[in-house]
């Protein structure tokens, strides 16, 4: 039986393991999925254990992400942004990959979003945030990233060419010229709480939310409210799911039922 697994500080009730545990069955791989809490300092080590112990893969998340650099071969996408989120260590060395960055942009795709050339808000700075702003750089948005602490922003935008910083204070102007909005902050996770303003929202946006508990975070229904198209954070974290599946499994990932077994779980 294969084993992979999740690192994590804490894990809590992640909801990988149905996701990856329902796919590794669909393409008939015997396999298991299994979430691990390190020390909050033993990131590299956890990994040269799963390593020695002949774990298939990992998933990373908090407080890890960074840590593992040191233990992995970083492919090009982890190193831009500075953070793994995947690793195969099916090879003589552990690689290391970041999804979150395909993950949402296979999520735009996914409901026909192009952003080429797009006025786009991304809000928030954190790790989120940045893989989201490689990948929409790179699918050439015209972007603008607004924080809270607008020094963040301002750090992420100077690491590109053309890429404005804002606050949150002149989200109503930037969203009155916007048709992409996305939010990867925190706000709204388990809480009905939104980092946009009601009024600042319209019809003609596509908002994707990075939170996905809840499902309908409160920015998403007051986008839907009024006729804005809506992604919830779900898709994001299918679609990083599946990328790391196919960079363990060599397989394309059976998308529909893994997509099944997170909305069950969720
Ligand atoms: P992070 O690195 O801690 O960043 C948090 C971000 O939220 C920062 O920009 C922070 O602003 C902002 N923020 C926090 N509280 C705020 C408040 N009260 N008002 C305004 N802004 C606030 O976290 P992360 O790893 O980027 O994760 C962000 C969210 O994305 C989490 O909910 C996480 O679950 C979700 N996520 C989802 C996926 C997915 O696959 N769907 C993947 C990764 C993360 P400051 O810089 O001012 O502190």
């Amino acid at each position: 039986m294969d084993v992979y697994g999740l690192i994590g500080n804490p894990v809590g009730h992640s909801l990988s393991p149905r996701m990856q545990e329902a796919g590794f069955a669909a393409i008939g791989q015997d396999a298991r999925y299994v979430t691990f809490e390190p020390p909050t300092n033993g990131g590299v080590a956890a990994v040269e254990a799963a390593a020695h112990l002949g774990l298939r893969g990992l998933n990373v998340t908090i407080p890890f992400k960074e840590a593992v650099l040191a233990a992995v071969d970083v492919e090009t996408d982890a190193r831009r942004i500075g953070a793994v989120n995947t690793i195969d260590l099916s090879g003589d060395h552990p690689a290391g990959y970041n999804t979150d960055l395909e993950g949402a942009m296979r999520a735009l795709r996914h409901h026909d979003v192009t952003v080429a050339d797009r006025e786009t808000v991304l809000v928030g700075a954190g790790g989120a945030a940045r893989a989201i702003a490689f990948g929409l750089v790179d699918a050439g948005a015209s972007l603008t990233i607004a924080n809270r602490t607008v020094e963040r922003a301002e750090r992420l935008a100077e690491e590109f060419d053309d890429v404005r910083a804002s606050d949150l204070e002149s989200l109503p102007r930037l969203l009155s010229e916007a048709s992409i909005l996305i939010n990867a902050t925190s706000v709204g996770m388990e809480s009905d709480e939104s980092v946009v303003p009601r009024e600042a929202l319209h019809g003609d946006l596509v908002v994707m939310d990075a939170v996905y508990r809840p499902l309908e975070t409160t920015l998403l229904r007051e986008a839907a409210a009024v006729g804005a198209t809506t992604i919830d954070g779900a898709w994001m974290l299918l679609f990083q799911g599946t990328a790391a599946f196919e960079r363990w499994t060599g397989t394309e990932a059976p998308v529909e039922v893994m997509n099944t077994a997170l909305r069950d779980a969720l």
